[in-house]
């Protein structure tokens, strides 16, 4: 009898599973030290106007703005970063980098140190440009720190290089 072969994944460290917060969240398969990799947010890849030409669903985007007005859709050709929940203390958070070829990349990695089993958070700081009211937006992240809203304080506005345009999950 042959074994089912292993998928190999790009997010080796991420398992999927439901979310003790919201849906379906994303948690540590391993201890991992503050600063380590967790993998690229993948997906198909969209210009501001491509955005703004099509109809979303609000309730399910998986639409992460970069810094150069371009926005990467993980609902196609994603991987597990997508899954990470949004919390206002966030054990994670989204980096945007470039690699040789001049590509912005967004990766994702830990802020802190988690362990075995934790659910990872990244802070979505929408910005709540879709016209949505901020009710959308409510957050029950329940960290003493809550802000009660997944959209960004008005001051990361202004330095924050990422937003998600409607991640609303
Ligand atoms: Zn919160």
């Amino acid at each position: 009898m042959s074994k089912p072969r292993k998928r190999i994944s790009s997010t080796p460290c991420i398992r999927v599973a439901p979310s003790g917060i919201h849906g379906i969240g994303a948690f540590a398969t391993r201890d991992l030290p503050a600063q380590a990799f967790l993998g690229l947010y993948e997906g198909r890849r969209y210009t501001q106007a491509e955005v703004d030409a099509r109809a979303w669903d609000d309730q399910l985007t998986y639409l992460f703005g970069l810094s150069n007005d371009e926005f990467i859709d993980g609902a196609k050709g994603g991987n597990g970063t997508r899954h990470l929940n949004h919390s206002c203390e966030p054990n994670c958070e989204a980096v945007e980098e470039y690699d040789e070829a001049g590509r912005l990349l967004l990766k994702f990695q830990t802020l802190v140190a988690v362990s075995a089993g934790d659910e990872l958070f990244i802070d979505y700081s929408l910005t709540g440009d879709d016209g949505s009211p901020p009710s959308a937006y409510l957050c029950r992240c329940g960290s003493p720190a809550c802000r009660g809203s997944m959209l960004a304080p008005a001051a990361s506005l202004e330095q924050g290089p990422l937003r998600l345009a409607t991640d609303v999950r």
